[in-house]
């Protein structure tokens, strides 16, 4: 179990990306969700040990993760949001120099993984291609066979399907969900889809807040009875975003399907079973409405 505790970081400028974050993040896959600006970025290099937060902890077990660094370089695997590769080298060269990065200093044990991984990732038969032909999926596919070198016991993968086609996300995801059991997966994404479909737990990010943390179905359970669902005209779905809280507005059959969450159903609404998506959009709406009061108060 990884245990954040009081997590806070703020730039220089003023920005706040994490206040005061407290999340408990079980093995197996977790989701930070949440959308562009919200931090995710910020707290998985915080863990990754790249940079510095302004206060707070995060323990993993008895391993203090801010403050002893080359203990979590050991059992950590990291896949950054811009994963660069150097386009020249080939696959099994390139994992393999990594390899030796991470201590695997025996030539035959060195092998042994560098096979098993690039088999894992699916990119044993292009292994002699440079990494500048491939494709930005297989680079992912790579860039989480380096990430699982040395076989870590956090695996933190940020963002790591932006930009993929669905069959190359799919693979990736599949992937991903792979991984043992033992391990602390933490996936970051705005992608609500990723979550649903792959994690056991989650949490919801944004403004540097933790709004919400459980399992999907729970957060999903959380919202029975309180959303409402009716198809609209644009010109009645404008007016209607502007009276009721929203969470959805989407194109059905040239109509609107808006759905919004409230106590009651509002007027000519009928109840609707809640979504993931659902639950993230209330939230962000709800936060959304707090920090309006507050800039008021
Ligand atoms: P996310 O990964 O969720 O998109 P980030 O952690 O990248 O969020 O960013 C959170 C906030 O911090 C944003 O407002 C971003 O502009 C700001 N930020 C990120 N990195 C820096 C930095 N190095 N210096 C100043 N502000 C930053």
């Amino acid at each position: 179990m990884l245990q954040i505790r009081s997590l806070s970081k703020t730039y220089p400028g003023g920005v706040e990306a994490l206040r005061d974050v407290d999340l408990d993040i079980p093995a197996g896959m977790f989701g930070l969700l949440g959308p562009n600006g919200a931090g995710k970025s910020t707290l998985m290099r915080t863990l990754a040990t790249l940079q510095d937060a302004d206060a707070g902890s995060a323990r993993l077990g008895d391993l203090d993760v801010l403050g002893d660094k080359p203990r979590v370089r050991e059992i950590l695997g990291y896949l950054p949001q811009d994963f660069g590769v150097y386009p020249k080298i080939t696959a099994y060269a390139l994992l393999d120099h990594f390899a030796v990065l991470k201590g695997l200093v025996d030539a035959a044990a060195r092998r042994d993984a560098v096979e098993r991984l690039l088999q894992l990732v699916n990119l044993w038969p292009v292994r002699d291609r440079k990494l500048g032909t491939f494709s930005g999926g297989m680079r992912q596919r790579f860039g989480i066979a380096q990430a699982l070198l040395g076989e870590p016991r956090l695996v933190i993968v940020d963002e790591p399907t932006a930009g993929l086609d669905p069959q190359e996300r799919n693979r990736f995801l599949d992937l991903l969900s792979a991984i043992g059991e033992a391990v602390v997966v933490i996936l970051s994404t705005h992608i609500v889809e990723d979550v649903r479909d792959l994690c056991s737990r989650m949490a919801i990010l944004a403004g540097g807040r933790v709004l919400e943390q459980g399992a999907p179905h729970e957060l999903i359970d959380g919202l029975r009875g309180r959303t409402w669902r009716r198809v609209v005209d644009a010109d009645e779905a404008a007016r209607l975003a502007g009276e009721l809280p929203v969470i959805s507005d989407r194109l059905y059959a040239g109509r609107r399907a808006l759905h919004v969450v409230a106590e009651t159903a509002p007027e000519g609404f009928d109840a609707a079973d809640p979504s993931l998506e659902d639950v993230y959009f209330s939230a962000l709406l709800q936060a959304g409405a707090t920090e309006a009061q507050a800039d008021a108060a």
